[in-house]
């Protein structure tokens, strides 16, 4: 997997899940993590999130790096299917395009055919992903636009939500 060459269109940026996720969860918590803007002190969400992702599914392959570009949770090679490990569907959108993202990459590698699974242990659900034809178009829009975000010294405003109070950025953006 890992000698396979990457392909031009990749070749001069990294952009990685999480970049795509907070797409579509916040632009200005986008912007803060594309500049290296980090919190001191991880929130205790985070750090839930973080072990639900380390302790379910141990028998399967944890956090596979992919050309130093993206991160799988785990990996089921036999079946080619990407999984994607999650505390609530709260932010399923973001979670449906991450994991999307993760299927395009590995096309734009040269592997082809995986399909991704978004697991919710504490909600005992499993959503299956697949990759479009319309998805492949709108993830070249979406890069480019993440890629203008990574650019831009503008930070983008606040917005007023109340997820706002579970981002890692809280206290940055509200004290
Ligand atoms: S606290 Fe709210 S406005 Fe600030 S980065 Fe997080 S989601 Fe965005």
């Amino acid at each position: 997997m890992m000698n396979v060459p990457m392909s031009d269109r990749l070749s001069d940026f990294r952009v990685t899940g999480t970049m795509v996720n907070y797409y579509f969860v916040c632009q200005r918590k986008l912007w803060l993590f594309t500049h290296d803007v980090q919190m001191e002190h991880e929130s205790d969400l985070v750090k839930q999130g973080r072990l639900i992702d380390e302790t379910s599914y141990p028998e399967k392959r944890h956090n596979v790096q992919i050309q130093n570009t993206i991160s799988l949770d785990f990996l089921d090679i036999k079946d080619g299917v990407i999984h994607e490990v999650k505390k609530s569907d709260a932010m399923e959108e973001a979670h449906f395009w991450q994991v999307r993202y993760y299927i395009y990459f590995l096309k734009q590698i040269g592997i082809t055919g995986t399909r991704g699974e978004i697991d919710y242990p504490k909600l005992k659900q499993r959503k299956t992903v697949f990759l479009s034809e319309q998805d492949e178009k709108e993830l070249e829009q979406i890069i480019a636009n993440i890629r203008q975000v990574k650019c831009s010294e503008e930070m983008p405003g606040t917005i007023h939500k109340r997820f706002c109070r579970k981002c890692a950025y809280f206290e940055f953006c509200w004290t």
